[in-house]
């Protein structure tokens, strides 16, 4: 079969691999169907990586895919059946299994970075990683279910009020989730800081009621000028913009701190968070809401499809992998 192989450092090859085969009654033999790309891609592929992963795995890990067959004790899912594939598969049995973090688990497999992954004619994954959905959804569109996820989870945490005034730093894939997200939930003004002008306007799409360009005026005096006390909920899609969420975010606000980046190391102004009493809250992946997204995406409710902006063949990924780096696709599908 065909796979994509994280073959050296910097190298993913498309290249012929021995199909994998059911090894547990709790398997199911996958064949994925759409598989998205995402940052953590693109940081297993840079030269040096900036995310580990094996060297040999087959990567992605956000896929949709048609269940092949299936172990002989597997009952949640059937040949047939389109399937939403959850990449991290946890123990259910260490401390934050137990504690309903599973996001935390410490014996985790993590398909498509260090375990095998969906970027493949066939793959085999146990039966707790397989999440029905609908085959009404567009493909492309039920890719995305792992992304939406991580932000469902961490939106869940944000507990917004109607009317309450966000601003969501960076609308990458991942910033424009937050605002269809956020808006939907009922939030009032949803600004989005965001240098390219093409996102900016996918975000006004999505929902943004206003878009600030940090390249051409000062975030914080454009954002105090739009909500004078400051803004209620900030979200940081990009990983290195705590000190501007501090400045921007009002008294008694939420920052949501999602986007990671291993090299911010800024200064913040710490008495900040004192005065304002501000609720940091980090937020990391979100295994534990594949059936909110799934529930979220079949209800047809938002249209998340300006995301899923460019759809690739598995033969074409190698070398599209520098127009994806790029900064003119927000999210590129690849089809299987
Ligand atoms: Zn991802
Ligand atoms: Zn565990």
């Amino acid at each position: 079969m065909k796979a994509a192989v994280f073959e050296n450092v910097g190298v993913l090859t498309v290249t012929d691999t021995a199909e994998p085969q059911l090894e547990s009654s709790h398997d199911v033999k996958l064949k994925p169907l759409a598989c998205g790309i995402c940052g953590t891609d693109l940081h297993i592929l840079h030269d040096p990586p900036t995310h580990p992963a094996t060297i040999g795995a087959i990567l992605g890990h956000e896929f949709v895919a048609e269940v092949l067959e299936t172990g002989s004790q597997v009952t949640n899912v059937k040949p047939g059946d389109r399937v939403a594939v959850r990449p991290i598969v946890t123990c259910g049995a260490c401390k934050y299994c137990l504690e309903g973090a599973p996001n935390h688990c410490q014996n985790s497999k993590v398909h498509g970075v260090f375990d095998n992954g969906g970027l493949a004619e066939v793959a085999v994954m146990p039966d707790t990683a397989c999440i029905p959905i609908s085959k009404d959804v567009p493909l492309e569109i039920a890719a995305l279910t792992e992304p939406l996820a991580c932000v469902y989870a961490a939106v869940k945490k944000i507990a917004l009020t109607p009317g309450e005034n966000v601003v969501v730093l960076g609308a990458g894939a991942i910033g424009l989730l937050y605002v269809a997200l956020l808006k939907a939930a009922g939030a009032g003004q949803v600004i989005v800081v965001e240098p390219s002008q093409w996102r900016g306007d996918v975000a006004v799409q999505m929902g943004a009621t206003h878009r600030i360009d940090p390249t051409q005026v000062n975030t914080a005096i454009e954002i105090s000028t739009l909500l004078p006390g400051g803004a209620d909920v900030v979200v940081d899609a990009v990983g290195s913009q705590l000190p501007v969420a501090l400045d921007i975010a009002g008294r008694q606000a939420r920052i949501i701190l999602f986007g990671i980046n291993t090299n911010a190391e800024a200064p913040i102004k710490q008495h900040l968070i004192t005065e304002k009493e501000l609720r940091l809250i980090g937020s990391f992946v979100g295994q534990q809401s594949f059936p909110d997204a799934i529930r979220l995406i079949e209800s047809g409710i938002i249209d998340f499809s300006p995301i899923a902006s460019h759809v690739y063949s598995l033969e074409d990924l190698p070398g599209k992998l520098d127009e994806i780096r790029g900064g003119t696709v927000i999210k590129a599908i690849v089809t299987i």
